[in-house]
């Protein structure tokens, strides 16, 4: 077996009790590595496809990484696979945390979760002093119905009040519980953020999955691993993560405003008069703040912001997607939503979309709510709670928008801001047309995290509002970079640091696994774990159609800028020229 590897998944089944390991070939591993790449290759291997994501029989994977709990920074991070409750598509989400290095202390390389526990439970792995039977996972299950409606924050709390300060834990909050179709996973105040995986887990009546574990692996070239590690952390604090240190994800919202792309008002216009109000640098003027970071992470792009009592992590996607997309311009409204987004366990993104679609269909008349009303906060905020109890129109906004655009009528579907279900993060698509494409085509729907196709959008390689074919290997080169990303696992606010990406990866994986990996094979890799999301998707039903914009960003131009206009047609003749170059 590989070096940086155990060579194993711990496979628990809750409706049985029942929790075993099963081998993972060293192949297996060397192609697909770990978090997405085999998160992904565990769902096929689990004939994960055809199950409805919401049933005890759907799997739930939980991959770590070989470069987990290696000194390379920000190598801290596992990806929860499942198929999505939101899009019936793959989903996969990322997340930093000591789960992920306590998870691969309990000696595997992945946990893979079926079944249906009979009451709300806690899923406990105690791998911590087992020398006497090291082949027998100890597992077991604990009720957990004191922790019903409890937020992730109090649950987690709990937890490791009840079992121990060594335990990591992650956490599904009332959204989960309810089955909210965009409920996160959270730990440590991170969050498994995309695609409602936290339903996934609460379909499974589980309130939380607590870890710890003793089991460490060897790396194959140490002294190599160090020096790699320390090079690599001297990069890190230099400028090509300076934003992420200095304003955070934030300060994107004041550059996409005077680019004209920040969606606001449901994407009816991309610029927000009072972006000033949310901006990092009005934040960081007029709150105090700190800076933190994940484990292992030597940026620290956390900023910390005090909101009254409480201190409120924000990131440009929540600010984008509680604020203009809502039409909210008050600061201090959008960190309470996004903190309570965090609590009740909801994907911000999700949610903004969602409640700015709803807003949009009542002021249409085609929703019968007249409170849900463009810029209110006290509407934002009653909207995220409905949502989270599922309480009144929040049991239909609970759905996502797809799904209440099918109710709504009216071809609301056409404003629904969403790409296979999935809401579309803060890029207006026909400002920034490389990225358009990337969220058409993106397996688990509309996302700026496993394609970063923005990059040539603001680069001099394309003309951003015509976009033409030559942009396509671009938007290619990044979805695959962000795909081993995704795998090995490393943050992506590292990528500016490497001069040739491939061949340090291929450098961090020998020194890890001892294999004599290069660059070239990683290209492959890459490229293998994409076509390996499309096949799980294919086997779920996906049809060519899906990859395409709703269309309100193909029949209007963008009412500020009425340059950025996507046909189409266009659009069409992109995505075809995509599925060209990847040969499907
Ligand atoms: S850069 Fe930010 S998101 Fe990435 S690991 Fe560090 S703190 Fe976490």
């Amino acid at each position: 077996m590989a070096f940086g590897y155990h060579g194993r998944y711990l496979r628990i089944d809750v409706s049985r009790g029942s929790a075993e390991y099963q081998p993972l070939e060293d192949q297996v591993l060397r192609r697909f590595l770990g978090g997405s790449g085999l998160g992904v290759w565990l769902l096929l291997h689990e004939c994960a496809a055809q199950v409805d994501p919401l049933a005890p029989e759907a799997p739930i994977v939980f991959a770590f990484s070989p470069l987990v709990g290696s000194p390379l920074t920000t190598s801290a991070k596992f990806a929860v696979v499942s198929k999505s409750p939101l899009t019936f598509r793959i989903n996969d989400s990322l997340a930093s945390s000591g789960f992920a290095i306590a998870g691969k202390r309990c000696g595997c390389d992945a946990i893979v979760i079926v079944g249906r526990a009979p009451g709300l439970s806690l899923v406990i792995v105690d791998q911590k002093n087992v020398e006497a039977a090291p082949e027998e996972p100890k597992v077991r299950l604990e009720p957990a119905l004191e922790y019903q409606g409890a937020t992730c924050r109090e649950t987690e709390a709990a937890v490791r009040s009840r079992l121990g300060a060594d335990y990591r834990i992650a956490s599904i909050g009332p959204a989960g519980e309810n089955l909210v179709r965009y409920a996160t996973i959270s730990h440590d105040g991170r969050h498994a953020g995309r695609g409602g995986s936290g339903a996934v887990l609460g379909a499974k009546n589980i309130k939380a999955i607590a870890l710890r574990g003793d089991r460490s692996t060897e790396w194959a070239q140490p002294l190599e691993l160090t020096q790699i590690s320390k090079s690599l952390s001297k990069r890190s604090f230099g400028p090509a993560t300076a934003k992420y240190r200095e304003l955070g994800t934030a300060s994107n919202l004041l550059a996409f405003n005077r680019f004209g792309a920040l969606p606001t008002r449901n994407f009816q216009s991309g610029t927000f008069e009072e972006a000033a109000n949310l901006s990092a640098e009005q934040l960081t003027a007029t709150r105090s703040k700190t800076r933190e970071s994940c484990v292992a992470c030597t940026i620290g792009c956390e900023h910390i912001y005090a909101n009254g009592a409480s201190s409120v992590r924000i990131e440009y996607e929540s600010l984008f997607a509680l604020g203009s997309l809502c039409g909210v311009g008050d600061a201090g409204t959008v960190l309470r939503a996004s903190q309570r987004c965090d609590e009740l366990g909801i994907d911000t993104i999700s949610a903004g979309g969602t409640i700015a679609f709803a807003m949009e269909c009542a002021e249409r008349g085609w929703l019968d709510e007249p409170w849900l009303k463009f810029g209110s906060g006290t509407a934002l905020l009653r909207a995220i709670d409905l949502i989270g109890s599922r309480q009144g129109i929040g049991d239909l906004l609970a759905e996502g928008s797809r799904r209440a655009a099918g109710v709504i009528g009216n071809n609301s579907i056409a404003i629904a801001p969403q790409v296979k279900g999935l809401e579309i993060p803060g890029y207006e698509p026909r400002a920034l047309q490389t990225m358009a494409l990337g969220f058409a085509v993106g397996a688990r729907g509309a996302d700026h995290n496993r394609s970063g196709a923005y990059e040539v959008d603001f680069s001099d390689k394309v003309d951003r509002r015509h976009v033409t074919r030559g942009a396509v290997r671009h938007a290619i080169d990044t979805e695959d970079k962000a795909a081993l990303m995704d795998s090995l696992i490393l943050c992506k606010f590292l990528r500016g640091v490497f001069e040739d990406f491939y061949a340090e990866a291929a450098e961090m994986l020998r020194s890890v696994t001892g294999w004599d990996v290069t660059d070239s094979e990683l290209h492959d890799t890459a490229r293998r774990i994409v076509s390996a999301k499309r096949q799980f998707n294919l086997l779920t039903g996906w049809t060519p159609e899906e990859d395409t914009l709703p269309e309100r960003f193909l029949n209007t131009p963008l009412p500020n800028d009425p340059a950025a206009s996507l046909s189409r047609e266009r659009l069409a003749d992109l995505v075809a020229e995509y599925h060209r170059q990847r040969g499907w």
